[in-house]
């Protein structure tokens, strides 16, 4: 077994799905997060959508991503005895030239096993009337911010968390060592999500973060039914109140929720239900977007001892458990091949 821990830096969902597979690969480790620095995966609605509904296609990798996603969550759910992972269909109003488009592709082998059914003519309560509706069922949203705080008591607990801020001036490396505050460390994983534009070691990677808002409303005359999207989604999350979002920002990289942000979100809230609602809530947060939009995962090319799991952009619920057990499957054996397209060398000297 490995002598000397894994530093794991930041506890979004990247680093804490590396982190959980870490501990069933017996691999020592230790987080070092900062909670004072707001994570995208505090604020994330938590939706996973096997579609791409803008042309109709899967989600990228979603037969191989969700099943491992769902398994991951559901395992942690037995494990914590808590609710993480709530499965809740789609219902995605259709203009009638969208529903042509749906019935069409329906039939298609790839994607029947998540539509479950085209609608015309009917009408939902809550929503105003559409031409016509697509349901698609394997969807619904993890609860990402108990998930993250289960974990973070279960870390704490085993004394595999360290709260503070990870600085760089930390690190020394000596012929091949990589040492964080004097003590030797096996290697440090970098994780942290959007704020890893400033990393010295990984300024070669594309980055390009997408700042995003959410509002959290009252809505009591709405049916929690369902997950309603249509330029803006609406997520059930209990007691009445639905989560709302989301704006695409790339000039902005603050987690400050803007009036612009807002009125934006209620603009299309409004163009979807035709009930009264209140705003009780308004956050905001930086997607880890890179301009390709695939996950960025390995070791440093030329620094044996310094990698990066990041990248998970508008998805990190689908994509982070399968891709963390493909990130320690490259940390157990460094010869493991992983898709050209998610390793971090694809950017190197490009
Ligand atoms: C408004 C919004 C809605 C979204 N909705 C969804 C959705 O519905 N479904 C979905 O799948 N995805 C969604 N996302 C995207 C999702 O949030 C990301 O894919 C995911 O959270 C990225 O996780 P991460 O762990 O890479 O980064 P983060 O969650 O940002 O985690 C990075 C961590 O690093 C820590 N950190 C940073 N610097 C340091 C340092 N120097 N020292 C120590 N710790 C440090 C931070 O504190 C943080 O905990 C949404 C994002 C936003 C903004």
């Amino acid at each position: 077994m490995e002598k000397f821990p894994y530093i794991i830096v930041g506890q979004g969902i990247a680093g804490t799905t590396l982190a959980f597979e870490l501990e069933k690969a017996g691999l020592p480790f230790k987080i070092i997060t900062d909670n004072t620095r707001f994570g995208a995966s505090k604020v994330a609605a938590g939706i996973y959508n096997p579609l791409v509904f803008k042309r109709l296609v899967k989600s990228w990798m979603v037969d191989d991503v969700l099943p491992v996603a769902l398994d991951t969550y559901s395992s942690l759910e037995k494990h914590f005895n808590t609710k993480f992972i709530h499965s809740l269909n789609i219902l995605k109003p259709l203009s009638k030239q969208e529903h042509k488009l749906w019935e069409e592709k329906k039939e298609e082998d790839m994607l029947n096993n998540y539509i479950s059914g085209v609608e015309a003519g009917t009408h939902y309560a809550g929503l105003h009337s559409f031409y016509g509706f697509g349901k698609v069922t394997q969807s619904g949203y993890l609860d990402t911010s108990l998930m993250l705080q289960t974990a973070f008591g279960h870390f704490v607990e085993n004394k595999d968390l360290i709260q503070e801020r990870f600085k760089y001036e930390d690190v020394s490396i000596e012929e091949g060592r990589v040492f964080w505050k004097k003590s030797q460390v096996a290697a440090i994983i970098f994780c942290k999500g959007s704020y890893s534009i400033y990393n010295p070691y990984f300024s070669f990677v594309k980055f390009t973060p997408t700042k995003g808002e959410l509002l959290l409303i009252k809505a009591p005359e709405l049916p929690q039914t369902h997950i309603y999207p249509k330029k803006v989604y609406i997520l059930p999350v209990g007691k009445s109140r639905f989560k709302v979002g989301s704006t695409y920002d790339w000039d902005d990289f603050t987690n400050t929720p803007t009036v612009k942000g807002k009125e934006s979100i209620e603009e299309r809230l409004q163009d979807l239900i035709s009930v009264p609602y209140t705003v009780e809530k308004h956050w905001a947060g930086v997607r880890p977007t890179v301009h390709d939009r695939r996950p960025v995962l390995g070791f440093h090319p030329e620094i044996p001892g310094i990698a990066m799991f990041n990248g998970m952009g508008t998805k990190g619920v689908m994509l982070a458990p399968y891709f963390a057990k493909e990130m320690v499957k490259i940390i157990q054996n460094r010869n493991y091949k992983i898709p050209p397209e998610v390793a971090v060398s694809r950017f190197w000297k490009s």
